[in-house]
């Protein structure tokens, strides 16, 4: 059987952000409508490192698609040629369980990841909010920005990370590729004085946003720490937010930002006011009174690889995008 692989290039060729914020929206109701199928993730855990191998299955009866993402997740590849998320998605269809598309993973999951915060902050955040501060400057920061600046109208970016060089060299690479001016700062207090919009996007392992330091009426959408002994936020910052997730099932395995707080008691699962498709079934409103501080807290789930990778692959076709190749799986009787 021919299979299409599809390389980092490809997939950033055919996914720009306003159509895979889209897509995610479409993901994401259909597990909300229960067409989706999605196991937790599984997570292999390198022994006396900071690494870990995961496997990401999926399948979604609305695209009659199947998919797994196997992604290496590496933090120490920070300053490094390597990116500390690679790997591949796998797609199937769905009727005869044939593999249709490689798709090169780290591409999908910066760009996928982002996708999502820019539909939380499109279903959560005051549709004035313009004033972002970005937590990190590696490659999610990169593609937030993109996924804030197509939601929103941004007045303000300021941008902080523990290295000063990094942050820097985000203000100049991202300005002069959006042609604004991003702002690099020193704390991360002074990143997030006044902002209505909060993206955190490091590999923080202790809190590094405080409550005390979130204006009223913000959206924060917090994306990195996703293993259940690390977190971004502190207590505070969650027990004051009105908190979404991706999928209440992962968040309550995974979210050391939600499961820290209740393992300390300051709060419990009924914290969640919902999943995004509930607000994208109007199951669940975004806010209920002015003022309120909004959080999603993002881990990622399988159906967003699954959506991406389907949508890569269909334009990929119809565009001669990608390299064929030919690994067999043909029934073979009688020879
Ligand atoms: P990168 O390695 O590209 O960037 C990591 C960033 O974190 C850098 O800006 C780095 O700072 C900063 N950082 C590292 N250590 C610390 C620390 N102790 N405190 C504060 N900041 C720190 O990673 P990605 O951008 O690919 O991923 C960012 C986070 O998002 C990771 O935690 C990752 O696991 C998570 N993630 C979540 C996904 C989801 O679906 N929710 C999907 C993919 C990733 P500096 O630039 O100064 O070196």
């Amino acid at each position: 059987m021919p299979i299409l692989l599809l390389s980092q290039r490809d997939v950033v060729r055919l996914l720009p952000m306003h159509d895979c914020i889209d897509a995610m929206a479409e993901a994401l109701l259909a597990v909300a409508q229960g067409e989706v199928v999605q196991p937790l993730r599984q997570v292999v855990s390198l022994p006396h490192r900071r690494a870990a191998l995961g496997t990401m299955p999926a399948f979604a009866e609305t695209l009659k698609s199947m998919a797994v993402k196997v992604i290496a997740v590496f933090p120490g590849n920070r300053g490094t040629a390597y990116d500390s998320h690679q790997g591949v998605v796998l797609l199937f269809e769905a009727e005869h369980g044939t593999l249709r598309a490689i798709v090169d993973a780290s591409e999908v999951t910066a760009i996928r990841t982002a996708a999502v915060s820019g539909l939380a902050t499109r279903l959560l955040a005051p549709e004035g909010a313009g004033d972002l501060a970005i937590l990190g400057a590696g490659v999610q920061a990169h593609t937030h920005l993109e996924a804030m600046l197509a939601v929103r109208k941004i007045r303000r970016v300021r941008v902080w990370s523990p290295n000063q060089e990094s942050r820097d060299g985000f203000a100049d690479h991202e300005g002069r590729r959006h042609g604004i001016t991003v702002e690099s700062v020193a704390s991360v207090q002074s990143a997030v004085a006044d902002a209505d919009l909060i993206c955190t996007v490091t590999s923080a392992r202790e809190p590094i946003l405080r409550g005390k330091w979130i204006a009223p009426g913000a959206h924060v959408n917090a994306v990195g720490a996703c293993v259940r002994t690390q977190r971004e936020l502190d207590t505070h910052a969650v027990r004051r937010a009105r908190l979404f997730v991706d999928s209440r099932e992962a968040a309550l395995s995974e979210a050391g930002d939600i499961l820290i707080p209740i393992a300390e008691g300051a709060l419990d699962a009924n914290h969640i006011v919902g999943e995004l498709g509930d607000v994208l079934l109007k199951r669940v409103p975004a806010r209920e009174v002015g003022g309120e501080i909004t959080l999603f807290k993002s881990l990622g789930v399988a159906v967003e690889d699954l959506a991406a990778a389907h949508l890569v692959y269909t334009r990929a076709v119809d565009r001669g995008v990608g390299t064929w190749v030919d690994l067999g799986g043909e029934r073979r009787d009688g020879e």
